[in-house]
């Protein structure tokens, strides 16, 4: 489509959001936060915040992801809290640094609580039900969208998050069946417009396990999985989890199930050469398992509940795409599930997405200005992954519409920046993840400290509002004045020694906050020492110890956030206009890898293969002549 057609005035938004998965939705209430107007297209009025396959949030490297959002006060972290039936707390026995929030989520519940946030308590948010199909474009810019029953919205920012819908294909033994997800159209005209405005797109494929009945599976026969005595929220704004916690239960595939899935291989669409996509190393499937681990003799399932009042049981491990009957085999095989009645038969889904070195760090395409991308369309795996990235493309959709300058999350102080920074330096190979090791400052990037990183970004990007300022301002001033206390608390070692507290005998007076980073010293044996600290709240408590077992680590770790500060601020857009063909002094490859990926800062630049410190040199060089610094906020 072109810029021919008619846009009725009324039909004027700031932002438009296409997807109301997980991308869009903490798009839409991102933009609307920092007061765009907003029209939320999607498919369906019903199928705001669906959860396409597991019913859960969170987990390791995402759990962190999820604080992340709600410390800007996004959406995600506390509808899971409304709507989760099972917390745990990952990694509890290892360091804070790698611990993961994770709750089984209510599908429905998870629904209701997104329509109701979204539709009842987000002023300036309209909900637009059809089909997008064709980008309106003008002088190079997006200027509105064409829906397929011909109505037509206009506005100068729009943000694609169609997840797995662009040339989706099911498929199911042989069968192949065009779908986004089960039951829903794929978009096809869309695709085909990313292609034709010289988009690079890619094949990626992602599966999702059957789904079983309660009633048909043998309980008694399984190991229980309960959740955390005392489940933690993802939300600092939560007071309290109020739904029913529930059980999972653990079973295994047996051999019996691998030597059938071993005979039919042959039926499997990856092995038959009828899927070309790549899946995600990390969440493979069932046969992808049994092929590549051959050695072992079982692999866990994990049986989910998928709600309160749903009879409906998420068997987490054993995705495929094998055919009906196959499974229906291979499942009996499984303890408890000797009788097993299934719902809705496993399959895989093979998808367009679009290289995300098209994309600048904001989010937007660096082919169409205004055009923003988030979520599975990026080659993302996951509602977290999808989530984090709708916030950044909302917010800076809406910051493009009211004429401001594009806002960027560092690799320093956030996954949000990591995972950002990874997608539009490298690309992906195969569909991407949030792990804890994406980040060389775990030990800084901790799920307990996202607000302390975040909310004050945050609020001077325009995204918090009034209850989360007055309550993280509370809790930082409670922190400070507990450390504050902490710092003038003194004791020689001989004074620690008596008072059973164990110290190198070296004649050094150390603070009560020293103290707290010895192993053999935690907050109940200071409140021995001093007891007039006892009766501080327990997160404050715990936010000061983690601090203090940091400490020296965190120091050690200055200088490179120091340097990747200053490498982030050197801004490289002196480049746009000229791009690197006349910079001599460069290889032919770097200068091509540079004109395709266009790093913003020196920072995106040292992370592009085969770079080399002459050329780091040189381009800092030119960004100094004459350029000023990047404009993060
Ligand atoms: P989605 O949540 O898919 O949302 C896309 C939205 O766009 C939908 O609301 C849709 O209606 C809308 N839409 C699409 N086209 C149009 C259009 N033309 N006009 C208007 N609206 C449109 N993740 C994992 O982490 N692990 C897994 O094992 C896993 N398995 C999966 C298996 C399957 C079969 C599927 C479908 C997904 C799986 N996922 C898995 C991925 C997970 O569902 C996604 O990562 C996550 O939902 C992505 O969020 P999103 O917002 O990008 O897209």
């Amino acid at each position: 489509m072109n810029g021919m057609v008619e846009i009725a005035p009324n039909d004027r938004f700031d932002v438009i959001v296409v997807g109301a998965g997980h991308a869009g939705c903490e798009a839409a209430a991102a933009a609307a936060r920092i007061g765009a107007r907003v029209a939320l297209v999607t498919l369906r009025a019903d199928n705001l915040g669906v959860m396409s396959c597991n019913p859960a949030i969170g987990g390791l490297g995402k759990g962190h992801l999820v604080r992340e959002i709600d410390a800007l006060d996004g959406i995600m972290g506390r509808l899971a809290d409304e709507a989760g039936i099972q917390f745990r707390l990952l990694n509890r026995r290892k360091g804070p640094a790698v611990r993961g929030p994770r709750a089984q989520i209510d599908r429905k519940l998870y629904r209701q609580a997104m329509a109701a946030e979204l539709l009842d308590r987000t002023p300036g948010l309209t909900l637009v039900v059809g089909e997008a199909a064709d980008l309106v474009l003008k002088n190079g810019a997006v200027a509105g969208l064409g829906l397929a029953d011909g109505r037509v919205i206009a506005a100068g920012a729009i943000v694609i998050t169609t997840g797995t819908f662009l040339r989706g294909v099911i498929h199911l033994g042989r069968e192949r069946t065009p779908a986004g997800r089960v039951g829903e159209k794929p978009s096809t005209r869309l695709a085909d417009q990313f292609q034709q405005l010289g988009f690079r797109l890619g094949r990626l494929k992602t599966g999702t396990p059957a789904r079983l009945h309660k009633e048909s599976i043998a309980w008694d026969m399984l190991e229980p999985q309960s959740g955390d005595d005392a489940p933690e929220p993802f939300s600092t704004l939560t007071q309290g989890l109020h739904r029913a916690q529930v059980q999972c239960h653990i079973t295994r595939t047996t051999e019996a199930t691998h030597d059938i899935i071993r005979a039919n291989l042959h039926e499997a669409p990856v092995y038959s050469g009828q899927i070309d996509g790549v899946g995600p190393r990390y969440c493979p499937s069932i046969e992808d398992k049994v092929v590549r681990f051959g050695d072992r003799s079982g692999h866990q399932i994990f049986l989910e509940p998928e709600g309160l009042d749903d009879p409906t049981i998420y068997p987490n491990g054993i995705s495929t795409s094998l055919p009906r009957d196959v499974q229906d085999a291979f499942l009996r095989t499984i303890p408890g599930l000797a009788n097993v009645q299934v719902l809705q038969h496993a399959y895989a889904i093979e998808y367009d997405y679009i290289d995300p070195r098209e994309l600048q760090p904001t989010l937007e395409t660096k082919r169409v200005a205004g055009l923003f991308l988030a979520g599975q369309i990026n080659g993302t795996t996951g509602y977290e992954e999808a989530a984090a990235q709708g916030l950044v493309a909302g917010l800076n959709a809406a910051r493009r519409s009211s004429g401001q300058e594009g806002a960027i999350f560092s690799r320093a102080d956030s996954y949000i920046g990591v995972l950002v920074d990874d997608l539009v330096t490298h690309g992906v190979s195969e569909p991407y993840r949030m792990f804890t090791s994406r980040s060389e400052f775990r030990l800084a990037l901790r799920a307990d400290n996202a607000d302390r990183r975040l909310t004050a970004l945050g609020d001077r990007m325009g995204l918090v509002g009034a209850a989360r300022r007055m309550a993280f301002a509370e809790k930082s001033s409670a922190i400070s004045e507990l450390r504050r206390r902490l710092d003038q608390l003194v004791l020689s070692p001989t004074e620690a020694q008596r008072r059973g507290l164990a110290v190198n005998q070296d004649g050094v007076r150390r603070s009560a906050f020293e103290l707290l980073s010895y192993p053999g010293i935690d907050w109940a044996s200071l409140a021995r020492v001093w007891p007039e600290l006892d009766g501080q709240p327990a997160a404050v408590v715990d936010q000061v110890s983690i601090d203090a077992k940091y400490a020296v680590y965190l120091a050690r770790q200055k200088d490179d956030l120091i340097r990747l500060r200053k490498d982030e601020a050197t801004d490289l857009s002196v480049f746009d206009g000229t791009g690197y063909a006349t910079l001599a002094g460069l290889s032919q490859e770097l200068r091509s890898k540079l004109d395709s990926i266009r790093p913003r800062s020196i920072a995106q630049a040292r992370e592009i293969e085969g770079m080399t410190p002459a050329a780091l040199m040189l381009l800092a060089a030119h960004a100094r002549r004459g350029i000023g610094r990047h404009p993060g906020l």
